[in-house]
């Protein structure tokens, strides 16, 4: 049959050549190397020294960055395609992935001097140097402008007091973008600073991992600043722009969330469907069963909506265009969905999906915490309406 018209250049939905080598690369990856380590990685509560020099030499920890810094310049929608794959594997890798690059680094690539970027870019596009993203404070969660972590000038430098908690990969990272109060009478908007924190320098010490619900292998703790100096030619950005560029690379950071939300989600409706087709009762598979349709059903259409819209979020990213609306869209929906999508696939398992061996249990552990961190969904929805009613 003729096509009714020619597509517009505009709307094309196809992945260019570059990103869908990029994705059976990944996808390769994780089926030879990153699924099969899933267990040994929940069971030590690490990412295997092995992978990780694996993941620097496929240049992952660069690859949305542009390349005059070492980046793969794959972009947002590269780095999305990417971490969709990623999040076919245990989520300790795109954890690791994420603070680093999603939030850590990119605080930095957006908002950094050249001369901060030709520094230290490089080294941490290599993967040699791991990057952290330090906003949130005990007192300071979904209320971030109220963060008490304060930087007091003194001649060339910054001295930097207080605790943020809960910062993944606090334990392992070099570096951390940090955000510490300049001058409280500006409140958030002017008197919040981004600093590019080296985390090894006297006056900063990290707190115990934290023991959670999930995500084994990837790790939070608090990173406690006490008279900690840091170098005035290392503010992000302006001075009292800080709460700009964090809400600038939470935006980023919420559309790469989506994807791997889309990849794990991916993952749950093929195992569900295989098991539905191999599993039977009642004299033929579970898959003949109305109910088991429809859930595989609902799965399906709701990883289609979630996947395009990360990657027309991505796409905007891209193109410079304005994507809050978009990101926090994408962060509310695709992180629900993941979360429903995984427990129909236990569901669909039955007990077998209780058990350890499917590592469905892990997934359905895991996906939770996508509704809370990076902003929980009750903060994406204040954000979507915020900018409906503008
Ligand atoms: C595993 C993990 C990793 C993390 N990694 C990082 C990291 O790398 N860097 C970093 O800076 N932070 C990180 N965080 C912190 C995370 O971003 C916060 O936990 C999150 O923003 C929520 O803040 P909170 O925990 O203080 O919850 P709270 O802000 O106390 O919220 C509690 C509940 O109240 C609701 N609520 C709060 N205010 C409102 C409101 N105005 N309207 C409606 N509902 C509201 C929330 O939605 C939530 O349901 C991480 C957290 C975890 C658990």
């Amino acid at each position: 049959m003729a096509a009714v018209a020619q597509a517009p250049q505009s709307l094309n939905f196809e992945l260019p050549e570059d990103l869908k080598l990029l994705k059976s690369t990944i996808r390769e990856f994780v089926e030879k190397e990153l699924w099969p380590a899933a267990a040994q990685v929940e069971d030590s509560d690490e990412i295997p020294a092995a992978i990780l020099d694996k993941m620097s030499e496929m240049g992952l920890f660069g690859l949305p960055f542009a390349e005059e810094y070492g980046g793969a310049g794959m972009g947002e929608l590269g780095y999305c395609v990417a971490l969709e794959e990623l999040g076919r594997a245990s989520a300790a890798f795109s954890n690791l992935l994420g603070a680093h690059c999603s939030i850590g680094a990119m605080a930095l690539h957006l908002d950094g001097s050249k001369e901060l970027k030709d520094r230290f870019m490089p080294q941490l596009c290599a993967g040699d140097k791991l990057a952290c993203f330090a906003l949130s404070e005990p007192n300071a969660g979904s209320d971030a402008a109220n963060i008490q972590t304060a930087a007091r000038r003194d001649g060339d430098l910054f001295v930097l007091n207080g605790v943020k908690h809960y910062i993944t990969s606090g334990d392992i990272a070099d570096f951390a973008s940090v955000f510490a109060v300049t001058d409280r009478s500006l409140g958030a908007r002017g008197g919040i600073t981004a600093f590019w924190v080296d985390l090894n320098a006297p006056g900063i010490t990290r707190g115990p991992n934290d023991k959670k619900m999930g995500l084994s292998g990837s790790h939070t703790c608090e990173l406690i600043f006490q008279d900690a100096q840091v170098p005035a030619d290392r503010v992000i950005g302006k001075i009292g722009a800080g709460f700009l560029t964090a809400m600038k690379t939470l935006d980023m950071g919420r559309l790469s969330l989506g994807a791997g939300c889309v990849g794990t989600s991916q993952l749950m409706l093929e195992k569900a469907i295989a098991h539905a087709k191999d599993r039977v009762q009642f004299g033929k598979p579970i898959a003949r069963q109305q109910a088991v349709q429809f859930m595989l059903a609902d799965m399906a259409t709701e990883i289609y909506a979630a996947r395009n819209m990360v990657y027309n979020g991505a796409w905007k990213a891209d193109r410079a265009e304005r994507f809050t609306i978009e990101a926090a869209m994408v962060k509310r929906y695709c992180s629900d969905m993941a979360i429903r999508v995984v427990d129909r696939a236990l569901q669909i398992h039955g007990g077998m999906g209780f058990m350890k061996e499917t590592g469905i249990e892990r997934v359905y552990r895991d996906a939770r915490i996508l509704a809370i961190y990076e902003g929980t969904n009750e903060i994406q929805r204040m954000i979507i309406a915020e900018e409906l009613l503008k």
